[in-house]
């Protein structure tokens, strides 16, 4: 159980400014590189995926994927499972996986294994959040937007038991049965 609301991590305008930010190293680093496929990993992605696809400059398509590794827990089990698939074929493409958050990394990993297998022109990963302290696995990430402490964090895309998803800046609730 959550004890209170959220308390603020992130501001609203801390987050408009680093995806600007990232918005615009991506549109440098991708203006040779065509096309480009933005996937987003369902559902915390899709706030995130929605704002920085707006500020892109440069052309790219949007798919989604979604995985799920922790049921409704708050605990990753190191097992992701696959829900639902791309509709697009990736081959040929560069492709940029667009995670909400990455914890232990176990997510990420298998995305990026499952989608390296189907030949993409070349494989990159974004993250606007990363807890460094929890990484399990040694995984990739070429951009980042914050590094935060170990705390379970809602809001912009991000959900405890599906709330708090549309809260327009990033928080953290207090999880009574943590440890
Ligand atoms: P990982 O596999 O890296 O441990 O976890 C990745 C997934 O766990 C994320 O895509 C997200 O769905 C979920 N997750 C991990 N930490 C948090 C958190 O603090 N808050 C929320 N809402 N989801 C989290």
């Amino acid at each position: 159980m959550a004890d209170s609301e959220p308390k603020i991590l992130i501001s609203r305008e801390a987050i408009e400014q680093k995806v600007a930010e990232l918005a615009a190293r991506i549109s440098e680093d991708y203006k040779e590189a065509q096309p480009l496929l933005l996937v987003g990993v369902l559902k915390g992605s899709f706030i995130f995926l929605a704002d920085l696809s707006r500020q892109l400059t440069i052309p790219h398509t949007v798919d989604f994927i979604a995985v799920s590794s922790y049921g409704n827990a708050t605990k990753s089990t190191g097992e992701v499972r696959l829900l639902m698939d791309l509709r697009s074929t990736i081959a040929g493409k560069h492709v940029l996986v667009v995670e909400d958050i990455v914890d232990t990394g176990y997510t990420l990993e298998y995305l990026l294994r499952l989608l390296r297998a189907r030949r993409p022109a070349s494989l990159k990963a974004c993250a606007l959040v990363r807890k460094p302290d929890r990484r399990k696995v040694d995984v990739t990430l070429d951009y980042v937007g914050f590094d935060i402490p170990d705390k379970w964090v809602v809001g912009y895309g991000l959900d405890w038991g599906d709330r708090y998803r549309t809260l327009p800046y990033i928080g953290y609730v207090e999880l009574a049965e943590e440890s």
